[in-house]
């Protein structure tokens, strides 16, 4: 199911009373909370509805699929985020079109991207994912290899560290949801007391974006909330980071 432009606005309109709801729970200006739309598997008419509605931000998963969206004219002036996961032989893809890496993971990735991303284009904006449950199924650094990566990452051209971002294991309550979400914010806070100058949180998808914003989310990932139900992925795509 594909949502048009006048349920797309209405769903945003939703979306962000919800964030609005949680950061006033905990003081905070919903206007530093960015949405990033998660349009992995939507067609670029679903895309330019949500545009057209006000979004900016967009975070795709596959590369072969982005590719074909995110050069279309229709796409011009949006801000791509790569969120899926980073694969050595997509890496100069990714180094090309996207603004923003999400989900960088390891130090030979990011040395790949600091050396494919072209001079003409502004530095790669990169978050580190952490993979704070060790679950075999999703990519991620180990939150013990974090620091190292940080410091990797914050010496090499190209690239600019901007935050952790996080995919927890599934939480069924708010206090189970906030404490995984609070475990990044951690590690958040203490590369900040380093110096590392993170500005950006990824944290917080339809299900638990109530979770993320009470503990900090500087940009939640909205798929199902915005667009609807994803039709299935195409096999040829390689494993999903999250179960379809
Ligand atoms: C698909 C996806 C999302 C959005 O998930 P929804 O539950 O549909 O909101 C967020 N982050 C990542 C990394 C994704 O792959």
């Amino acid at each position: 199911m594909v949502l048009g432009p006048q349920n797309l606005a209405e769903s945003l309109r939703a979306v962000r009373a919800r964030i609005a709801l949680a950061a006033a729970r905990c003081g905070r200006n919903a206007d530093s909370i960015t949405i990033v739309a998660a349009s992995k598997s939507q067609p670029l008419t679903a895309i330019e509805a949500a545009a057209a509605a006000g979004i900016e931000h967009f975070g795709e998963s596959y590369v072969q699929e982005a590719l074909g969206k995110l050069t279309a004219p229709q796409a011009a002036g949006l801000i791509w985020h790569f969120i899926g996961r980073v694969q050595a032989n997509k890496t100069r893809t990714v180094a090309e079109h996207f603004a923003w890496v999400d989900s960088l993971d390891s130090v030979e990735h990011a040395r790949r991207l600091a050396s494919q991303r072209p001079y003409h284009a502004p530095v790669l904006n990169v978050c580190i994912q952490v993979n704070l449950a060790a679950e075999p199924a999703k990519s991620g650094a180990a939150p013990a290899e974090v620091r190292a990566l940080a410091g990797a990452v914050a010496e090499l051209p190209r690239l600019r560290l901007r935050g952790l971002m996080c995919l927890p294991p599934q939480a069924h309550t708010l206090e189970e949801q906030r404490r995984w979400f609070a475990e990044l914010r951690h590690m958040f806070e203490d590369l900040n007391a380093q110096g590392a100058g993170l500005d950006t949180l990824s944290m917080g998808m339809s299900a638990d974006l109530e979770a993320a914003v009470l503990e900090g989310a500087t940009h939640v990932r909205i798929g199902t909330a915005l667009f609807g139900p994803r039709p299935r992925r195409h096999p040829r795509e390689g494993p999903d980071t999250i179960p379809p």
